[in-house]
Parts: C-alpha cells; structure tokens; sequence
C-alpha cells in the first residue's frame, strides 16, 4: 500500500534496529529516573544503580511497575528528574478516577512528543493544507495541545477551538471548510445528531476524517460514525502518563494501531499476577517512555486492557500494532456477582441500525439484587410507529445484550438528546449502588 511517511527510516525500521534503540535510550532514561526521589529508591532496590546496569532489554523487567497510585503519593514533585528551570511545560490527566496526576515536559520532551503526533498525523494521510479543527478540551488535559503542535509540525492549518459548543464547532466546520477533526467519538455522535440545525448539513461540509480518542469506544461504533459522517475515523490512544496521544495511532491501514516503539517499550501483563504475556493475549497494558526526560515513566501500568499483534502491517511499518482498548482494569462492573464490562454493551448496542448516537448504562439496587439499566436513543422516527414494534425492538436489545454479558438487563428507549451529552470523555456509567 502506497503510504506517506513522516520518517520513513524509523518507521520501517528492523526489529533489530528498533531493539538496540531501546536499549540504548533505556539506559539513559533509567539515568534520568535515578536523578528522582521515588525511582532512586525503587531502582537501587533491585540493584540498578545507574545506566550501565542495563546490559541487556530483558533487564527491563527487573524494574518495578509503576502505577498510579505511586504518582499520586509522590505527588507534585518526586518524579521530577530535571531542576524546574528547565521545565517547559507542565500537563496533567483529566482525573476520570480519581486525583489528577502531574507531568512535567523539558524543551526536548516537548519535541519528541510533537514528532511523535507529526509521525502519527502523517500515517492518516492528512498532509499539509488540510484544514484541522481540534476539538478536544485545551488546558491541562493532553488532547487539545499535543495534537496541536503535532498538526502544526506537519504544516497544517490548526483551528485551535477546544471541545463544546456544538453550534460554534459545525459552524466553524463549514466556515473553514474543515478537512480533519479530532474529537472524542461520542462528542462526534453527538454533532452528527445535529447537523441540519441552523440550515448546516451534510454536503456544506469538506470533512474527511476524524481522529477518534481518550475514551473507550468499540470498532461498530467507528464503523457508524464512517458511515453517518461519509468520513475516515483513525483510533487514537495515549495517556497523559506517557505524555498524552501520539503513543499509538491507526495508520492507513485502519487495523488497529502502530505503538512507536523507538519511544515507547509495551508490554501486556496479567493484571493479576503481574507475570508478562506473549503477542496476541489479552491484558494490562504496560509502558516505558523511552524519550521522556523531566519525568521517567518505567513500566507504567496504564491499567488499560488490549493485546499486542506480532509484527508486519500492509502500510509497511515495522512497529507493533495495539488492539483498540478492550476496557478498563478499574471500569469492570460486577452486576449480581458477573462481571461486565461496559465496552461489551456498547458493541452490541452500537451494532443496531435504530439505536441512534447516545446511550448510558445505570446500575442501582432493586431490594438486595443489583439492576442494569440500559438507556440507549433511538431515532425519532420509531416514536411514531406502533407501540408493539417499540416492545419488539426493546426485546431485541435486551436479547443481544444478554448474549454478550450473561445476565438480563432492563431496557429503555428514548428520543434524541433526553440522555445527558458529553463535550468531552463521556460519562457512559453511573453507578447509583450504596458503596459499603
Ligand atoms: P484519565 O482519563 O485517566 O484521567 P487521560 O486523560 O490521560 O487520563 O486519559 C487516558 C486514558 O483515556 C487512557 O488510559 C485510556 O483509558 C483512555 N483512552 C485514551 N485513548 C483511548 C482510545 N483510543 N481508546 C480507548 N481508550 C482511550
Ligand atoms: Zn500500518
């Protein structure tokens, strides 16, 4: 396949060649982590007392996960490995569970990130010109400048508008004449649900693809959003920790997406016993960041689950590819004592031609049982039709759904816009059980 590089040569490089530039570039970033107080004494615990310790890649997992917890007790400063004159820029995670966690970015980690995003942004095929409006909420969360000063590298032309204001954005779409968005895929749905509001459809717009991210979402849903939109939608992954997206982007290709293996290390554990797993099983992601400096980021547990692939895409890129995130080891829900993920419901849902852009699943108690409530939107149309075809569509659902996740939820159906909209990371659980 005839595909655009942004740097061919690390992109398509051997495995061997990937390998020894990990090695050499963990080596200098155990270096850094040795300059903090949380890692000196994780490292020289297990006998690593400077880079030379490192002999070997395998060496790697003689290093202790990192999580998020140790970010937090270590919270704001002891995994700062450079003096604060030398910080640039200083970044945190949206907090989806819990306190946010802190990352700090030297001139040169600026660089490489936005390097990372030019070399992800390229492997879409948006070249230079094309008109780019990031969606994505600004500040402190990665999303809205990461991609930005990746798009710019690549010499595009960047509406920086920030996530919300649904009017603004389709408005601006088609002022611009917008070629590439990036967007959460439900903030997406949701502009779909509205365009034609105001006279602006369809056909007044020049878009062409989407990059999709920061938020689980299943390949039925990426597949609804091509077809209602007529666009190209890329998965998107990265988190804050690791600096934010440009971890791992779809190429091309569009069968799932290539880490960056000369920045990044990943490995897939058992999030049970910790004991790493080949290619191709299913479990938590762990990551290195191998070109972060101002904060050394060692076997992150991301707590994302997926799998890697073996090597070998059709695009001609050497690095692995990631599945899309299967789920959350923290966003499992254990209903009447079955565990549920809510990315199963949503593969199902999303998969029904009525059922239109929004749904949310609740879960409340029903005496000393616990009850699943799935609230999905179906498009206006069906209201107006027979109530028994309304009884057999709801059945319809709660038969697919039972098939996925083993128990019987109960369903709703609702119009257009009655579910609450996010403008970013949707909030897709609301989980009403007393906490004991
Ligand atoms: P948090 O949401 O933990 O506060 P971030 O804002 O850094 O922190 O978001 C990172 C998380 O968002 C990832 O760990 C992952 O769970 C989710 N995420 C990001 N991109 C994707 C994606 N393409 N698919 C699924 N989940 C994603
Ligand atoms: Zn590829």
């Amino acid at each position: 396949m005839d595909t655009p590089f942004w740097n061919r040569e690390i992109e398509t490089a051997e495995r061997s060649r990937i390998e020894q530039i990990q090695l050499q570039r963990l080596k200098t970033i155990v270096g850094w982590a040795l300059r903090t107080p949380f890692y000196r004494k994780r490292l020289t615990q297990v006998g690593i007392n400077a880079p030379q310790d490192i002999r070997r890649l395998q060496d790697l997992q003689r290093i202790p996960y990192t999580t998020k917890d140790d970010l937090r007790l270590n919270f704001p400063k002891g995994l700062l490995a450079v003096d604060m004159k030398e910080v640039l820029r200083i970044h945190s995670s949206s907090g989806t569970t819990g306190i946010p966690t802190v990352i700090y970015f030297a001139r040169d980690d600026v660089d490489n990130w936005t390097d990372l995003l030019a070399r992800s942004i390229t492997g879409t095929g948006a070249v230079p010109g094309d008109v780019f409006q990031n969606m994505m909420t600004y500040g402190m969360f990665t999303g809205g400048l990461g991609l930005h000063y990746g798009a710019e590298r690549v010499g595009m032309t960047v509406i920086p508008i920030g996530g919300g204001n649904t009017k603004r954005q389709i408005q601006t779409m088609k002022d611009f004449q917008t070629t590439v968005v990036h967007v959460t895929p439900s903030y997406l749905l949701h502009i779909h649900s509205r365009l034609g509001e105001d006279g602006i459809g369809r056909p007044d717009l020049a878009l062409r693809k989407a990059f999709i991210g920061a938020e689980p979402h299943s390949e039925n849903t990426r597949r609804k959003l091509e077809e209602l939109l007529q666009i190209e939608a890329y998965n998107s992954y990265g988190l804050s920790e690791l600096n934010g997206p440009g971890v791992a982007f779809e190429c091309v290709c569009q069968k799932d997406m290539h880490v960056w293996e000369d920045a990044y290390i990943a490995e897939v554990i058992n999030p049970h016993t910790g004991a790493v797993l080949k290619e191709g099983e299913e479990g938590e992601l762990v990551l290195t960041n191998l070109v972060r400096r101002a904060t050394p980021m060692l076997r992150y547990r991301t707590r994302d689950l997926a799998f890697l692939y073996p090597q070998g895409c059709d695009c001609g890129r050497t690095h692995r590819r990631l599945s899309r995130i299967l789920g959350r080891t923290d966003d499992m829900l254990i209903i009447n004592g079955v565990n549920v993920f809510p990315s199963q419901i949503e593969e199902k849902i999303m998969r029904i031609p009525e059922v239109a852009t929004n749904y949310q699943i609740h879960v409340d108690k029903n005496g000393a049982l616990d009850r699943l409530t799935v609230k999905v939107e179906i498009y206006p149309k069906l209201f107006l039709g027979e109530v028994a075809k309304l009884e057999a569509l709801k059945q319809k659902i709660v038969d697919e759904l039972r098939a996925s996740i083993v128990i019987s939820p109960l369903v709703e159906l609702h119009e257009p816009g009655a579910l609450p909209v996010s403008e970013g990371k949707a909030k897709r659980v609301v989980d009403d059980r007393p906490k004991d």
